[in-house]
C-alpha cells in the first residue's frame, strides 16, 4: 500500500475508463485512491438517442463505472464536440489538480481523430502548469501533480508508443471488464465500435510483450523519456536503481516523498524498460538527496527535475 492519488482526466466520460480503467482498479485495491474527471459526459455519441437524454444516461453509467472499480468520478460542465481550449478550461482543471492533489495524472495522448481528446491533452499539460504555478493565487494553494503519463486509446494512435507498461492482476482485470460493460457505447450499441472487446484484447497485446499476462500501457511526456547520463560508457541503469531505491526507501524510509514515489512505480519502471522514468522532475526532487548517497548519478541527474518541479513547468 502507497497510499498515492491517480487522476485520469478525460475529454469524455468513458474514454479513460477504458483506456486506464483497470489499472485505476488495481490502484484502488492496492489501496490508492483514484479518480475519474470527464470534462464533457460525450453526450453526443449516440446516433439514436437525443442528447439530453444520453448525457443522463453517460452520466449514470459513469458514475456506476466509477462506483465498481472504487474510483470517485467527476465531471466539468463542457460540451460534447465543443470543448474549449482557452485558459479558463486550463485553469479550471488546474483548480481540480489543486483540489484533488493527485501523485500521478493520466489523460489524452497528443495526437487524436477527435478533437476533444487532442484538446484535453494540452488543456491537461496546461493545468498542471496552472495547478503548481506558486504566483497564481486561486482557491486553492499551487500543487504541482509529479507524473504524468498518456493513455493508449485507438482513437488517439497516431505517433502513440507506449512506454510504460503496467502489469495487472487478474482480480483487478476483471473487476475492470465487468465494470466496463456498464457503458452502452463500450458494448458497441452506438456506432459499432467493440470497445469491450478491443480494449480487453489490447490488455494481451500490451502485456505480452511487456512479459506480463496482461497490462495497460502509457507514454510519458518527452522530458521523462530522455536518458540523462553523467558520462558515455557504462552507467548505472536507471531500472537497478529504481528497483534496488524502493526497497531501501521502504526499509529506511529515509524520506517520506521518495516512499511514495518508489511505492507508486517502482515494478512498472523496473520492468517496462522505464528508465526515463526514474528522472522525471518530482521524482528527482524527491529521491535526490537519498539517492545521492547510494549513487552519484542522482544529484547530476536532478537539475532538470528540480526546474520542473519548482516552477510548475513542463516536463
Ligand atoms: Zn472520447
Amino acid at each position: 500500500m502507497s497510499g498515492i492519488h491517480v487522476l485520469a482526466i478525460g475529454a469524455h466520460a468513458g474514454d479513460l475508463d477504458l483506456t486506464a480503467g483497470a489499472v485505476l482498479a488495481q490502484h484502488v485495491m492496492n489501496g490508492d485512491r483514484a479518480t475519474l474527471l470527464h470534462l464533457t459526459l460525450g453526450e453526443r455519441g449516440h446516433p439514436r438517442t437525443p442528447v439530453a437524454e444520453y448525457a443522463k444516461q453517460k452520466r449514470e453509467e459513469a458514475e456506476t463505472f466509477a462506483d465498481r472499480i472504487g474510483a470517485g468520478v467527476g465531471f466539468l460542465d463542457y460540451e460534447d464536440g465543443l470543448l474549449p481550449e482557452d485558459d479558463d478550461v486550463k485553469m479550471r482543471v488546474g483548480d481540480q489538480i489543486r483540489e484533488l492533489r493527485p501523485d500521478v495524472i493520466l489523460t489524452h495522448w497528443s495526437a487524436s481523430i477527435h478533437k476533444d481528446h487532442a484538446r484535453t491533452h494540452r488543456i491537461v499539460q496546461d493545468a498542471r502548469f496552472f495547478g503548481g504555478l506558486k504566483t497564481l493565487e486561486r482557491e486553492h494553494p499551487a500543487y504541482w501533480a509529479g507524473e504524468l503519463y498518456y493513455a493508449d486509446n485507438w482513437e488517439d494512435a497516431e505517433g502513440f508508443a507506449p512506454d510504460v507498461f503496467v502489469d495487472l492482476r487478474d482480480e483487478a482485470y476483471e473487476v475492470w471488464s465487468q465494470a466496463i460493460t456498464g457503458y452502452a457505447f463500450a458494448r458497441g450499441e452506438t456506432y459499432g465500435f467493440p470497445y469491450v472487446d478491443y480494449y480487453r484484447a489490447l490488455t494481451i497485446v500490451r502485456g505480452a510483450p511487456a512479459g506480463f499476462r496482461r497490462a495497460q500501457a502509457f507514454a510519458a511526456p518527452k522530458g521523462s523519456r530522455d536518458l540523462r547520463l553523467t558520462h558515455f560508457g557504462p552507467n548505472e541503469r536507471a531500472s537497478e536503481r529504481a528497483d534496488a531505491g524502493a526497497d531501501e526507501r521502504a526499509n529506511a524510509g529515509a524520506d517520506a516523498g521518495a516512499d511514495e514515489r518508489a511505492d507508486a512505480g517502482a515494478d512498472e519502471r523496473a520492468d517496462a524498460g522505464a528508465d526515463e522514468r526514474a528522472n522525471a522532475g518530482a521524482d528527482e526532487r524527491a529521491n535526490g538527496a537519498t539517492d545521492g548517497s547510494v549513487n552519484g548519478d542522482a544529484d547530476r541527474r536532478s537539475g532538470k527535475g528540480a526546474d520542473a518541479g519548482a516552477g510548475g513547468g513542463a516536463t
